[in-house]
C-alpha cells in the first residue's frame, strides 16, 4: 500500500468511499464528481501508478477491471443501454490520480470523438 495514495486508502478502508464491488483483485466505488448518472471507478487493489507501470503479474488484476465493469454495468441496469470504459494515462490522457483506475460511465448517451 502507498500511504500517500487516496485510492490505496479507500481499498484499505482508511478513507471513506461508496464501495459497490470488491474481489481479490479489484475494488469499485462511486466517483465523487460524477459526469453521468452512473460513474464508478474500478481500481486494482495493488498500487499501480498508471498503465505504464503495470507488469505481467498484474494481468489478472487488469482483466478483472473489465470483468468487474461487466458485473457492475449489469447491477446498475446500464448493460443493455451501453456504457463507456475509460483509462486515462499520463498528462495527455488527463490522469489526475496516480493509482491506475478504470472509469465506468453510463446512464446517458456518450459523445465520440471525446475532444
Ligand atoms: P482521472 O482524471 O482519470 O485520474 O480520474 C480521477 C477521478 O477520481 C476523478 O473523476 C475524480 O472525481 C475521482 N476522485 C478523486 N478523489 C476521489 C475520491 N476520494 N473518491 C472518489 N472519487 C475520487
Ligand atoms: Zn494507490
Amino acid at each position: 500500500m502507498n500511504h500517500t495514495c487516496i485510492f490505496c486508502k479507500i481499498v484499505a478502508g482508511e478513507a471513506r468511499a461508496e464501495i459497490i464491488y470488491r474481489d481479490e483483485f479489484v475494488t469499485a466505488f462511486r466517483d465523487t464528481q460524477p459526469v453521468a448518472p452512473t460513474h464508478v471507478l474500478i481500481v486494482p487493489n495493488r498500487h499501480i501508478e498508471s498503465l505504464n507501470q503495470a507488469e505481467a503479474a498484474d494481468a489478472a488484476a487488469l482483466g478483472n477491471l473489465f470483468m468487474a465493469a461487466q458485473k457492475i454495468a449489469a447491477a446498475e441496469n446500464i448493460q443493455q443501454g451501453g456504457y463507456r470504459l475509460i483509462v486515462n494515462t499520463g498528462p495527455d490522457g488527463g490522469q489526475t490520480v496516480f493509482h491506475l483506475h478504470m472509469h465506468l460511465v453510463g446512464g446517458r448517451r456518450m459523445k465520440y470523438p471525446i475532444g
